[in-house]
């Protein structure tokens, strides 16, 4: 049997239980199936049948899961750190175990290809597996001296927190809002994406494998604007953290206002990669093609802007347009495919539509540009190339969040710098040269959370990882992940020498 037979008949093994009963929530330690509660089509990428149906949440099932996680909050915050960095250390061992599973799961649900949704149980293990480890120094603070006192902090989980997560990557976003928090001793109430609900069922059957006392975590389903309006606003919930778009960020910002909500964004972006002249052209090229077509364009990181030096910018683009034309496009299991089907239907008519926007704008599609209908009815596109565009056009400043390639030519330095700051996003920007004055210049002048210098994204769970602009507010990774679950507490004590001012004597 080929191993794309193998991934199919396996993947339709774990996804019959899927089909043959509503995915419901995980409140309080218990699966919840409301019977006669509303319920939604989770409707499949590759040929836009339905994987099931998935109950759509009430502000009542959400408000069932905050009071868990209020009432469960003592409990874990008060866990030594040792003990829950064995749980969570436990957790990634179980998250291993299911790997093919959650790979096949994921990939059938969010249409990214296997070949890089097999990581994502890898991935999602690596990201408990790191922060279990740092779960018993969470607490530490600094000392702070002064002549006749002595300064020190430590730190405390803030509290119950929502962690609302977007479709593109569900199962590893999911596993790195997560762990940090539980690690800090926070308890969670996790929104997954409407409209990629599987994998998070999943992580939430190994929460409750994995011993997590009831109401440590907590998953409900259904859409943004009702449970994930509710979990945003709710008063035993102190902070939220949000994947998704920037518009998104708006919303919870409001939405949080009243009970002032703590809040990380990580919003989206229009990511330029800068290739001078004198990059290493190959590498150059083979970076540039994985950051925008590799996990269908949908990813936040992704290099959707290609600002090209002019004295390169024929050849490049010559050699670019052959790579993308040889894109295999396919059906997500197949372990060939580079570019899968879009998440949905949805999705997929607003990437087509950029098509046309391209050409009314004045740009040359060089590449692509159509809908790949002879692969079923799924939501294909065809890798898309973009030239001749400038940055004033809606190509070049809106996040498309597909695999769609806008290129634009610059002269000089200071030209790249105006084009990759001219934008509302600042998440991550990538910069190829051999010259390090100038790769330090542009990484100091480039207005963006992450810089990558002569390498595609590249990712060290210690380093920050966030956005700056419209791409988002706080940092994840190491302790910046700390930073935002937890309190910092100042303990001032006096030697016993300093002088008490005396009033009324
Ligand atoms: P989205 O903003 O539409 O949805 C994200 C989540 O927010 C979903 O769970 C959704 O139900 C929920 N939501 C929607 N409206 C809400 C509301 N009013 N209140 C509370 N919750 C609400 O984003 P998406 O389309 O699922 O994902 C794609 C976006 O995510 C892109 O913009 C992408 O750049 C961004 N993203 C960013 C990063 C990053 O690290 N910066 C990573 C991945 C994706």
């Amino acid at each position: 049997m080929s191993s794309f037979s193998h991934n199919q008949e396996t993947a339709e093994r774990y996804l019959q239980r899927f089909q043959q009963n509503t995915t419901g929530h995980f409140i309080n330690g218990q699966m919840v199936s409301s019977a006669g509660a509303e319920s939604y089509e989770n409707l499949s990428p590759i040929d836009n049948e339905s994987l099931g149906k998935v109950l759509a949440g009430s502000a009542e099932d959400m408000d069932a899961a905050c009071v868990a996680a209020e009432n469960a909050f003592p409990e874990w915050r008060d866990m030594p750190g040792q003990e829950r960095k064995k749980l969570l250390n436990h957790f990634a061992d179980l998250i291993e175990a299911r790997a093919e599973e959650i790979a096949l799961v994921e990939s059938s649900d969010c249409g990214q290809a296997i070949r890089f949704m097999k990581q994502a149980a890898i991935r999602g293990a690596a990201n408990f597996r790191f922060f279990a480890d740092k779960a018993p120094e969470a607490q530490n603070g600094l000392a702070l001296h002064q002549a006749e006192h002595t300064n020190y902090t430590l730190r405390s989980p803030i509290g119950p927190v929502g962690i609302i997560t977007p479709w593109n990557t569900p199962f590893m976003l999911a596993t790195w809002k997560i762990a940090p928090a539980l690690a800090a001793g926070c308890t969670i109430v996790h929104k997954p994406a409407e409209l990629t609900p599987l994998s998070a069922m999943l992580l939430a059957e190994i929460a409750h494998e994995a011993g997590l006392p009831a109401g440590v975590w907590n998953t409900v389903n259904g859409f943004g604007e009702t449970v994930g309006k509710r979990l945003s606003e709710h008063p035993a919930i102190r902070a939220v953290a949000l994947v998704g778009e920037s518009a998104t960020g708006s919303h919870i910002m409001r939405q949080g206002a009243d009970t002032l909500k703590r809040v990380h964004f990580e919003l989206g972006g229009k990511n330029p990669v800068i290739v001078f002249d004198d990059a290493d052209f190959e590498r150059a090229l083979d970076a540039v093609v994985f950051m925008i077509y590799s996990l269908n364009g949908q990813r936040c990181t992704s290099s959707s802007r290609l600002l090209i030096q002019n004295s390169i910018k024929d050849k490049f683009l010559a050699a670019l347009e052959e790579r993308v034309k040889n894109l295999t496009v396919g059906h997500p299991l197949d372990p060939n495919t580079e570019v899968g089907p879009l998440v949905h239907k949805g999705h997929y008519e607003k990437v087509m539509s950029y098509m046309d926007i391209a050409k009314q704008d004045g740009a040359t599609v060089r590449v692509g540009g159509v809908a790949r209908k002879d692969l079923g009815a799924g939501n294909y596109v065809s890798p898309t190339l973009f030239t001749e565009a400038d940055n004033s056009m809606r190509i070049a400043r809106e996040e498309i969040f597909g695999p769609v390639l806008t290129s634009i030519g610059f002269d000089t330095e200071e030209e790249a710098i105006a084009l990759a700051n001219d934008t509302d996003y600042g998440l991550s920007g990538y910069i190829w040269t051999n010259n390090s004055g100038r790769a330090m210049r542009m990484a100091r002048a480039v207005e963006a959370g992450m810089l990558w210098v002569n390498s595609e994204n590249n990712r060290n769970l210690p380093s920050p990882f966030g956005g700056i602009k419209m791409s988002g507010i706080g940092r994840d990774g190491g302790d910046y992940s700390f930073d935002f679950y937890m309190e910092t507490k100042n303990v001032c004590i006096a030697h016993g020498t300093h002088k008490v001012p005396v009033l009324g004597a």
